[in-house]
């Protein structure tokens, strides 16, 4: 069986399904990946490796393998994004200010893996605090898009580390984290599923916060099923978050397979927007048609006030982060560099320790929520806010799901002036993951196809607050008929 030549290559599924059938052992399967991460360490997607931990956690799993006590993702290798704190393992965001902090507890959506069996195989590269959309600022320096060819490309962020580790089969599936487009952008970008899921779906205990009222936890993996398995397990009320929902968490897989046919789904007009890709268009106009075919309905919808949602979120994101990094002060956490005064060593410690991008941030941050400022520029943009997730709420009267592009082009190349040296230029990349995001919906990008240059382009598929099982049966049914994994 060629699957068994290199175990990296099967989904989450498979590997469950092998270890099962005694075809090969945990210990077999987290080798290969250790190989694998071996192989391929100059994308940099680790940025801190444990391969001890995953071979001891390997060896408890194949017990209850034997046992008939094997959990959801008994023995499955992941990676985790560097923004989850993991009792006991190194966390840094891929901030300056963090290097050296080891947390004393874990997130709770980490627990929830490790409670199913799951074992890590290490810390995932990200932007610093997850700010940024290319992975290019990280204190670890950026990720190589295993898509990469003559140049080396952006594996796209802000989890890129996860995108690039699950595309260059360095880890069975990866956590991400979504704030305005930072699972699902770099899953475009890497040929690779990740679902982002309703605000509320998965707890933020325990991720390092970048905007509370926007981040979210979600899955990265190889296909649409393996997302559901994930999600299933990351998913779930938490008491210590107290914006997590009290809602019960379907079984995604169920969902997988079921007929489309009379499903709505809406095409938002306004997505046409200029500087989009020709051939992004030309997918998206594919991908409607593919669902088509299989009997859903394709209406268009109209969301009249998606123009203001990057100006929106590029105020709501900064002003929470600016308050939510204010505790990184060199007292508690990180690094601490002296000064004469106390105040002197928390502008030493906070003008060392974060990046460019973090603090262009944080001064936004703190300017639109100043004394003068804040009617005009945070109290309108939560107004805006509003508008938008009406807007959407508004379109899925129409619809079941929406169908967008979920990045206007490909990859791009690491150092890419124009995107380096203005900022609003990298921004306008998240033109449509954002709105999302401010409206809280769930949402997930699976590849589509190639571009001439042979690089992965994806879709989205936005769903109904808590709807994430609609994403699933559509996002199956358009995988089946794309076959990427032919591609890759
Ligand atoms: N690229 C967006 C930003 O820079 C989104 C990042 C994210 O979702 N964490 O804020």
């Amino acid at each position: 069986m060629d699957r068994m030549t290199d175990l990296t290559k099967l989904t989450i599924a498979e590997a469950k399904e092998g270890l099962k059938k005694k075809e090969f052992s945990t210990t077999e399967l987290t080798k290969a990946y250790l190989n694998k991460m071996d192989e391929c360490r100059r994308l940099n997607a680790y940025v801190c490796e444990t391969p001890d931990l995953a071979l001891k956690q390997a060896q408890v799993s194949q017990e209850k393998y034997q046992n008939g006590t094997a959990g959801d993702l008994e023995g499955i290798p992941l990676g985790i994004k560097d923004l989850f704190c993991t009792k006991g393992i190194a966390t840094t965001a891929c901030s300056n200010i963090l290097k050296g902090f080891v947390p004393p507890y874990e997130s709770t959506v980490t627990s929830k893996l490790l409670a199913a069996g799951a074992s890590f195989l290490g810390k995932l590269n990200l932007d610093e605090f997850a700010m940024g959309g290319s992975n290019e600022t990280s204190a670890f320096g950026p990720v190589i898009n295993p898509w990469s060819k003559d140049v080396p490309l952006v594996a796209g962020g802000s989890s890129g580390g996860s995108a690039a580790a699950v595309a260059a089969n360095m880890c069975a599936g990866a956590t991400g984290t979504d704030t305005g487009g930072s699972i699902r952008q770099p899953s475009a970008y890497c040929g690779v599923t990740g679902i982002k899921p309703t605000y509320g779906r998965c707890s933020r205990y325990g991720i390092i916060a970048f905007a509370s009222s926007l981040d979210q936890a979600g899955p990265i993996a190889k296909d649409v099923r393996d997302c559901a398995i994930m999600l299933k397990t990351m998913s779930g009320y938490d008491a210590k978050d107290a914006t997590s929902a009290k809602i019960d968490v379907p079984d995604f897989e169920a969902y997988l397979g079921q007929d489309i046919k009379g499903m709505k789904i809406g095409l938002p007009k306004e997505f046409y927007v200029d500087g989009l890709d020709k051939e992004i268009a030309a997918y998206w106009n594919k991908a409607a048609e593919m669902l088509k075919a299989r009997g859903a309905e394709v209406v268009e919808v109209s969301l009249p006030h998606i123009k203001y949602a990057l100006a929106t979120y590029y105020i709501i994101a900064p002003a929470e982060a600016s308050s939510n990094l204010a505790r990184y002060d060199g007292l508690r956490f990180g690094n601490r560099i002296d000064g004469k005064h106390l105040d002197d060593m928390y502008i030493n410690s906070r003008t060392a320790g974060f990046g460019k991008e973090v603090k262009r941030r944080i001064m936004i941050g703190t300017y639109v929520l100043s004394a003068g400022y804040y009617d005009a520029y945070y109290l309108r943009a939560q107004k805006v806010r509003r508008l938008i997730r009406e807007d959407y709420l508004k379109a899925f009267e129409k619809c079941d799901v929406m169908l967008t592009p979920t990045a206007p082009t490909a990859a791009f190349a690491i150092g890419d002036k124009s995107m380096n040296e203005n900022p609003i230029l990298m921004w306008l990349n998240d033109i449509f993951t954002v709105s999302v995001s401010l409206a809280g919906l769930p949402a997930m990008s699976l590849p589509i196809g190639l571009s001439e240059a042979g690089l992965p382009l994806g879709m989205q598929l936005v769903g109904k607050a808590f709807d994430e099982a609609s994403i699933f049966k559509v996002a199956d049914a358009l995988e089946k008929d794309v076959d990427f994994r032919k591609v890759r």
